[in-house]
Order: C-alpha cells, then sequence, then structure tokens
C-alpha cells in the first residue's frame, strides 16, 4: 500500500483512469512525473498558454515520497523547476496548483478523511462520517511571485502551521487550526451549502481513486499472500486529503497509506517548554475510526453475533459520543457538543446504518458503550454505479492469470505469448513476431521509468498501455473506455470457452477415483480474477459493438 500512495505511482494510476473516462476523473489535478516527464510538461504548458493567453498558472512541485509538506514549493513556469541535484536522484510530481479553494475566516484549509480498505476481493470500503479540517494559519491570496514562498499561506500542513506564531490550538471541534469536518459543514449548511451533494460528490471520489490503486494492490497481493488457504486478513485505514474548491467541487491531493493516529499534540507551555496534551478534535475523529475498523475487522464477530442475535438496538441506547461525553466533563460550554448536535443525521442519505449490526443492548452487548458508528459502507453498497470504471482491474485479472509463478509481479515473454495466443489476439494483421516487438518495446521504456528493478519483465502499467494498443488496433473509431471495454469482454469471452474446454477435457479424460490433475498455471484463475466467466458467450452476443 506505501508503494502504492506514493506520489508518482497514485498520479499514474489516476492518469491511466483519466485516460479512459475523463470527465469521472477529473478531481485529480492535471499532474506530470519529473524529471522524466519535464520535456512535456514543458511542451503542455507552452500549448495551453499559447492558445489562451490570458492562463496564467500556478504549479506545485510535490518530492515523491515526501511528506509533512516536505520539499514542497510553487512555481509559475516550467523553468523555474529546480531540475539539478534533488530531483535525479528524488524524482517529484508536478501539478496544477487549485488557486482558487475555499475559504473559512479567510483561510485555506484542507480535509482529512479516513478511509477503510476492508477487502480487496471482493472491494470493501467503508468511510468515515467525520474527518479533520486543517488550516493555514496566514490569510489567503492567490499565488504571485511575491507571496509563492508563504508556507502558511498556501500548504495546509500541520506539521508546518503548527510552527506558526498563528496557529490556534483548538479547544472546540468548531474552532481553531484544526477542526473536525463535521463543524465546517454545519458552517456551510448554516450558509445554504447543499452539503449532501459534497458528500456525494467526495464518496465518488474515494470510490473512484480506490477503483484507480485496486488493479496494481491486486498484484501486490497475489505475490504475498497465498490463494486458497487460510490466512491473514489483510486491511488498511488510509487517509485520504481533499481540498475544496470555491465552487465546492472536492479535489485530491494525495491519499496516505499510515495516516497520523495521535490523539496529542505539543502544546509550548513556555518559550522552549513543551508538554503532549490531549487533542480533543483529534480524538473525536481518530478513536471512532480505529474501534469501528476494529470492530468490522474482529475475527470474533461471528462468534459475537451468535451470542447477541438482538442486533441493531436503537440509537437512543447508546451511550454519547466522545464528544457530548467531553462537553459535559471537559469541555463545560464549548461547541463540541455543539457541532455534534447540529451534524447531518446521515451524510449518507436514505442509507441505514451499516454498522449497526455491531451494537445490541448495552446490557448484553459488551460493545454497547462505545459511542456510535462512524464508518460507513460506500463500496459495495454503491458498486452499480462504479462498476463500469473496474475496467483496470479485469485487465490485472487477466494480467494475473498469465503471470504464472506465484510470487512474481512481472509478466514474462512467453506469459504474454500465452495471453495473446489463448484469447486470440493475433491475426494476420499481427504476427507473433508484432506481439514479441510490442512486448519488448513496451517493457523496456517501463522498466527504464519505473523504480523497482526487482524482477525483469512486463509490470502490470506496461501491459495496461499493451492491451490499450491492441483495443486500439482491434476496434478503431470508437472511445478509448469502450475499445478496452471490447477487448476485455473478447479475452474474458476466449478464456471461459477455454476453461470450459479444459474442463469437459479433464472430465472426460479422467477416471473417476484418480487424484485431480495438476493444472496449468495459464489457465488457473489467479488471486483476484474472478472464476471462469460461463457468460462471456452472453455477455459477448449483448455487446453493444460488433466485433472486428
Ligand atoms: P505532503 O505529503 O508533503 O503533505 P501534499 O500533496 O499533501 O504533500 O501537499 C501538501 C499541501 O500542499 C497540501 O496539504 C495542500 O495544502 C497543498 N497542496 C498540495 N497539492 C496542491 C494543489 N494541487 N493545489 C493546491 N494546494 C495543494
Amino acid at each position: 500500500m506505501t508503494e502504492m500512495v506514493r506520489k508518482i505511482t497514485l498520479s499514474r494510476a489516476l492518469r491511466i483512469m483519466q485516460n479512459l473516462f475523463p470527465e469521472e476523473y477529473n478531481f485529480y489535478p492535471r499532474s506530470w512525473i519529473l524529471p522524466d516527464e519535464f520535456q512535456l510538461f514543458v511542451a503542455q504548458v507552452r500549448m495551453v498558454k499559447d492558445g489562451d493567453r490570458s492562463w496564467k498558472p500556478t504549479f506545485i512541485v510535490k518530492p515523491d515520497g515526501g511528506c509533512q509538506g516536505d520539499g514542497i514549493y510553487l512555481i509559475k513556469d516550467p523553468s523555474d523547476v529546480r531540475l539539478t541535484g534533488t530531483l535525479q536522484s528524488r524524482p517529484a510530481v508536478v501539478q496544477e496548483y487549485i488557486c482558487k479553494p475555499l475559504l473559512i475566516d479567510k483561510l485555506k484549509f484542507d480535509i482529512r478523511l479516513y478511509v477503510l480498505l476492508k477487502s480487496l476481493d471482493p472491494l470493501e470500503i467503508y468511510i468515515a462520517k467525520d474527518g479533520l479540517s486543517r488550516f493555514c494559519t496566514e490569510p489567503y491570496q492567490e499565488p504571485n511571485s511575491q507571496n509563492l514562498h508563504h508556507v502558511f499561506m498556501h500548504l495546509t500542513n500541520y506539521s508546518l502551521n503548527i510552527h506558526s506564531g498563528k496557529f490556534i490550538h483548538s479547544d472546540s471541534a468548531s474552532t481553531g487550526s484544526k477542526r473536525t469536518f463535521s463543524s465546517i459543514l454545519c458552517k456551510l449548511s448554516s450558509k445554504g451549502v447543499d452539503i449532501k451533494k459534497v458528500w456525494s460528490d467526495i464518496i465518488s471520489l474515494v470510490i473512484k481513486t480506490v477503483i484507480a490503486l485496486t488493479p496494481e494492490l491486486k498484484v501486490f497481493y497475489q505475490s504475498d499472500i497465498p490463494t486458497g488457504r487460510p490466512g491473514p486478513t489483510c486491511f488498511q485505514i488510509l487517509g485520504f486529503d481533499i481540498l475544496l474548491m470555491k465552487n465546492l467541487k472536492p479535489m485530491l491531493l494525495e491519499v496516505n497509506a499510515n495516516p497520523s493516529m495521535r490523539i496529542e499534540h505539543e502544546y509550548e507551555l513556555s518559550p522552549g517548554v513543551f508538554e503532549n496534551i490531549p487533542s480533543l478534535v483529534d480524538e473525536e475523529v481518530k478513536v471512532a475510526v480505529i474501534r469501528d475498523t476494529l470492530r468490522l475487522m474482529d475475527p470474533l464477530k461471528k462468534k459475537k453475533e451468535k451470542h447477541f442475535p438482538d442486533i441493531c438496538m436503537d440509537r437512543k441506547h447508546r451511550v454519547p459520543p466522545v464528544s457530548d461525553r467531553m462537553s459535559s466533563s471537559k469541555l463545560k460550554g464549548s461547541s463540541l457538543s455543539v457541532a455534534r448536535s447540529q451534524h447531518p443525521e446521515n451524510p449518507f442519505p436514505g442509507k441505514e446504518d451499516p454498522g449497526c449490526e455491531l451494537t445490541g443492548d448495552p446490557d448484553s452487548n459488551p460493545e454497547a458503550h462505545l459511542p456510535s458508528i462512524c464508518l460507513k459502507q460506500v463500496f459495495p453498497k454503491y458498486a452499480k454505479q462504479f462498476n463500469y470504471l473496474r475496467l483496470v482491474d479485469r485487465m490485472a485479472n487477466l494480467f494475473i492469470r498469465f503471470l504464472g509463478i506465484k510470487g512474481t509481479m512481472k509478466l514474462g515473454p512467453t506469459g504474454f505469448r500465452t495471453f495473446i495466443r489463448n484469447c486470440k489476439l493475433s491475426s494476420s494483421s499481427l504476427s507473433m513476431a508484432a506481439v514479441d516487438i510490442l512486448y519488448i518495446d513496451i517493457t523496456r521504456r517501463w522498466n527504464s521509468v519505473t523504480l523497482d528493478q526487482r524482477d525483469s519483465g512486463m509490470c502490470l502499467q506496461a501491459f495496461v498501455e499493451a492491451f490499450f494498443f491492441l483495443a486500439q488496433r482491434k476496434f478503431k473509431m470508437l472511445p478509448l473506455h469502450e475499445q478496452v471495454a471490447s477487448l476485455i469482454d473478447l479475452c474474458e469471452y476466449h478464456l471461459s470457452l477455454l476453461d470450459e474446454k479444459r474442463l469437459v477435457c479433464g472430465r472426460s479424460r479422467r477416471p473417476q477415483s484418480s487424484p485431480p490433475q495438476e493444472v496449468n498455471p495459464t489457465t488457473q484463475p489467479a488471486a483476484g480474477s474472478p472464476a471462469p466467466r460461463m457468460i462471456g458467450a452472453n455477455k459477448l452476443s449483448h455487446s453493444r459493438h460488433a466485433l472486428s
């Protein structure tokens, strides 16, 4: 996961999705990878500037693998990129700077939302219904050459702003330099903003981002976790950093694999004398995330459900949330409790509480004293609306199927040839010699730009590029995503026929009492790939486009 959410890897994964679905993935700023795409960056900026003289962009350069604002700087022109020294050894992403963020109290702020990836296959995503809003400490101005280097104006990182003399430690959820996101929503709601729309845009941003990350994660996963045997159950809490634009559109800044779960902050009692004191805002948000995650992931959950069958207690039986308890003890009269009571009853309108099965009668359920549920399931709940985006996921299933040896993450030339042959993709216009050249060309290019040199062969992104190429050749005239979808349908169809044929042959050849035959690795459905699709033929006949 840490690999997957590095700035460069995330940008690459999102770029593939932007190529396929530009409208759906316009929540991520246009980005280039440095130093590899420096020339492309220069050329594209020049092209847009030539077409629109009034365009005066700003860009933000972020070192790959950096965090807490480390090494980040703003530029007005590609020639300002610091190409010397560190960039060669430490690649970076340069992206369009969002110049018009939503401001509160004249300050820029971002949102940290916690997302639980409960399972990869089947995909299960939960979102915490409250998050953190981290504020800058200097009033915002659109970037100009005088203020470009004002970090307290442009970067919302807590770790930077804490060092500003103007940082305000929050004594309530709705004031200071770190607030709950729900308090921001309350504020916006009181100004007439449609916060249901804001929430649903955020949910869709999160689901789409996870959909972009899962294909490669599956490749990592199958190389590490043996399939078909009881083994570790993996889950991950991700920290999504999101910026609301002035027009309330959420934009993804980055994803953190190991978001800080600290619930204390350093307080400077007197110059140079620090003390760790509880941060109520952090506690409010993070304790609930950890607790709900443990509830959801608890391997003993099934047993508990057996012991506490009277599930889904009435909400009024629950003990109040952390904030309310605090507000009566530590925070008398503070707005924490006010913010909670104004919190939209359910940020996922019309949906039942997915976590309710884990609560119970307070007298019989030992968990009942815990505050209310914060993690909301959004996938598979909204799967129907988003499944059409999972094309790269289906490509990854094909890729994994042909990887063969367990533990590898790269496809060898024989695996690629078998893929072409089994999916019947070679033809008079695409000879096997041309397939080999395609493999060599794309693999060599990708191996020169990726950091991962562990094993040789074709990585998933290279396979995706080859797949796009094949799809464009075969289904000319269609938009890219339809070309790709048609080729995936075709491949799945041929593979399901092959599986059926092998199953029949295996059955007819094998005497009743003989042991199961060893299955050819290239025909065995790999981790994460769906069972052989018997619906393949059916699907193909319903395909909107005739196959060439
Ligand atoms: P880091 O991992 O170092 O925190 P981020 O990508 O989160 O890096 O960027 C740090 C901060 O810079 C963000 O919290 C945000 O305030 C600001 N920022 C990052 N990218 C953009 C962008 N494209 N437009 C505007 N502000 C940005």
